[in-house]
């Protein structure tokens, strides 16, 4: 079959080449289990490679080729290693270059408890939906420069950013996801502190709640939901909630259920998806060849659903649940990475899975 959607493909640094590539393998072999046709993937420079061939860790050549893409595949960066030159320039990272260029205002990152998985708490299957354009974090909120500023040396200023048709979005987002889970959406914020802010928010989710009488709508304290996620993570479906929030409690529930390298994520706009595993570059333990590739898995499978959604393709949507089966099934049988407290390397499990998704069992 000829390809016909492409897709952008950057390792990025730290785990980046070692996970990235098992991404895309592992979405072939699904591809070709459920009968649809392969993805043109467009290797692209990104990271500490490209600033030593570009000056940059998102060369404007890269982000023109993403431009003919739909979506991509974004390693981790490592962007603390990057050369003093670099940093002195004020330059955004990779990822909030991307988000802000392409204006991937939706950060999609679900938490489920996996069979086989040791997890802090059981029975929990939470979606967030974080607003991935404004907020607290400056390095995106700015038409131009960097909300951060410093004038003295002894003062540092920090500019939040919240309009509503960035909120009006994301809640909608937040909405529709709701619609095809347990219809409950509640909304994360800091309204005690924060009035005008977090008024002018959970304004915004009530107007879009009210187009959605069949979801349940409610509201809980930033503060108060991390505590709700530890003590009863089950009472959470969809969790709606500003960048900063959104990327802290996220973590969180990856822990939760298991460990941050089996946390997946989307960020997509109404036209290009990027697919960037939750975790970082984990420097500590690049090169050993025993990172835990599923975050950055099941973030590839979640950019192949969003493309089954978009092009309506049914042979799409069913790869992506292959992918997220066979997972499932390789961790059920025990062969999990040492962050899970496993043994398996790289490798190892990237194997396990592709025998899941070869096996007749696989052809669901
Ligand atoms: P960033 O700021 O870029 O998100 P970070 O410094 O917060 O990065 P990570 O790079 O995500 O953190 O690493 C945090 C810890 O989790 C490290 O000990 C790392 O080894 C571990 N870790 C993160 N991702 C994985 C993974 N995929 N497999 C195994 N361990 C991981």
């Amino acid at each position: 079959m000829t390809p016909s959607i492409r897709i952008g493909y950057m390792l990025g640094d730290g785990i980046g080449p070692e996970i990235v590539p098992v991404a895309r393998e592992i979405v072939d072999a699904a591809l070709a289990a459920s009968g649809a046709a392969p993805l043109e993937w467009v290797d692209l420079p990104m990271g500490l490679p490209a600033i030593e061939e570009f000056g940059s860790p998102m060369p404007p050549s890269t982000v023109e080729a993403l431009e003919t893409t739909e979506g991509w595949v974004l390693g981790p960066f490592d962007n603390g290693s990057y050369p003093a030159s670099w940093k002195a320039k004020g330059e955004r990272v990779p990822g909030a270059t991307l988000r802000k260029h392409f204006d991937l205002y939706a950060n999609i990152r679900p938490s489920r408890n996996r069979e086989g998985v040791a997890s802090i708490k059981p029975d929990v299957d939470l979606v967030f939906v974080r607003e991935n354009t404004e907020g607290f974090y400056p390095d995106r909120n700015m038409f131009f420069g960097n909300g951060e500023f410093k004038p003295t040396d002894d003062v540092a200023l920090l500019v939040g950013v919240f309009t509503r048709p960035a909120i009006h979005r994301i809640a909608v987002r937040a909405f529709e996801m709701a619609m095809s889970r347990r219809k409950h959406v509640t909304a994360v914020h800091k309204s005690n502190v924060m009035p005008t802010v977090f008024g002018m928010f959970l304004e915004e989710c009530r107007k879009v709640a009210a187009d959605f009488p069949e979801v349940v709508f409610d509201d809980v304290l930033f503060d108060a939901a991390a505590a709700y996620l530890v003590r009863n993570p089950q009472r959470f479906d969809v969790i709606v909630t500003e960048n900063l929030f959104g990327d802290t409690l996220s973590d969180l529930a990856g822990e939760i259920v298991g460990a941050l390298g089996l946390s997946a994520a989307l960020n997509a706009s109404d036209t290009h998806a990027m697919a960037q595993a939750a975790h970082g570059s984990a420097p500590d333990i690049a090169g050993l060849g025993i990172a835990n590739p599923v975050g950055m898995i099941l973030s590839a499978a979640m950019l192949v659903e969003w493309l089954g959604q978009k092009h309506s393709d049914e042979t799409l949507t069913r790869a992506a649940r292959l992918i997220d089966e066979a997972v499932d099934a390789a961790l059920a049988r025990g062969v999990q990475t040492g962050d899970l407290g496993g043994s398996a390397t790289t490798r190892q499990f990237t194997e396990a899975v592709l025998a899941e998704l070869s096996a007749p069992g696989g052809q669901r």
